[in-house]
């Protein structure tokens, strides 16, 4: 190569780590500012009473998904209409002052709710899934409709993505254009884990216990670095037949853009015990930062608060630990703007 030829290359070449220093450092920057903002607002509140909480994981339904009515077991009521549920879903977020939820469903029924409720807009963040219609995921005319969703805030999350059920791998080629979307609008994917109740596994034959291990995220979370990823229980699975809570922190460990939400297991009495060890395990390991609270109400609304109150009286868990696992962590992950955060904390009553 000739010297002028390098000479120039070598100057492009520090021209382009000097940009790059530079707008790495400001997206930090950014970052830490906006966690201060959290922090300082934050520190008016002594008790959780009315400490403003993100619940990253919910679920909406139509009439054709929607499971619930009297015959949905559980100690906690379920609405006997897709419509009734969406209704007291909205009134347990503000009985609990949740600011913002993430409830998902299906591409129709997101835009159905959108449209339908323009009052509840800023109270929930929709996000796609595909339950019961895993092909779907395939249709060409989903990367369309979705990026048009996308723009305009009628979606804002990628999942729950249920390829696990289905035996579909997270790395599949159906999911490389959702995750191009999520990339291209700076929006989280989020990403279910970990094994279902025994009795629920037999109505899905294919479903993956390799795929379940939050191990299995690995090929998607280093293939796209920009996107935060959501990975849905936290790999916690029903059975002690199933361990994975070692290779969550590890992933947790390995990639900063990966978060965990404890979902079900922190209402449901029988896997309660489980999520305070494995809470405990990753704030040993320097976790707290990663932990998101998730209701994955499912249709029984009220587990919302069964949920939150399993936090805030935890006492194995600081109060700071607590603002960050009800609200912190759920801002950074979702990369929230100042204008937003300061809005939830003024909406809240100190
Ligand atoms: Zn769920």
């Amino acid at each position: 190569m000739c010297p002028p030829i390098k000479e120039f290359i070598m100057k492009k070449t520090i021209i382009f780590f000097f940009v790059a220093t530079i707008f790495y450092s400001c997206n930090i920057t950014s970052e830490q500012s906006t966690l201060a903002l959290i922090d300082s607002l934050g520190s008016k509140y002594n008790t959780l009473k009315d400490y403003p909480v993100i619940d990253v994981h919910q679920h909406l339904y139509n009439d054709v998904t929607y499971w619930g009515g009297p015959q949905a077991s559980k100690n906690l009521n379920s609405p006997t209409t897709a419509m009734l549920h969406y209704k007291r879903l909205v009134e347990v977020m503000k009985e609990n002052n949740v600011v913002l939820g993430l409830p998902s469903t299906r591409m129709e029924t997101c835009e159905y709710y959108f449209n339908t409720y323009p009052e509840n807009r800023q109270l929930f963040y929709y996000g796609l899934d595909f339950w019961y219609a895993p092909d779907a995921v395939c249709q060409p005319y989903v990367a369309n409709k979705l990026d048009s969703l996308v723009k305009v805030n009628a979606i804002n999350v990628i999942g729950e993505l249920f390829g696990v059920y289905y035996g579909k791998s997270h790395d599949d080629s159906c999911y490389q254009s959702l995750y191009a979307i999520a990339d291209k609008y700076n929006i989280p994917v989020s990403i279910h884990t970990g094994v279902i109740p025994d009795n629920w596994l037999k109505n899905f034959p294919n479903y993956s216990i390799e795929l379940a291990n939050p191990a299995s995220l690995r090929p998607i979370l280093k293939k796209w670095s920009n996107i935060n990823f959501n990975a849905m229980h936290s790999g916690l699975s029903y059975s002690d037949k199933y361990n994975f809570e070692n290779n969550m922190i590890d992933m947790l460990l390995t990639f900063d853009n990966l978060y965990c939400d404890i979902g079900a297991a922190c209402w449901m009495p029988e896997t309660q015990l489980k999520t305070e060890k494995f809470i405990l395990s990753a704030i040993e390991k320097g976790l707290e930062d990663r932990i998101l609270f998730g209701s994955d109400q499912m249709v029984w609304p009220d587990a919302v608060s069964v949920g939150i109150k399993f936090i805030k009286d935890a006492n194995f868990l600081t109060l700071a630990q607590k603002k960050k696992i009800l609200y912190r962590n759920a801002a950074q992950f979702l990369r929230l703007d100042k204008e937003q955060i300061k809005r939830h904390f003024l909406n809240s009553k100190i």
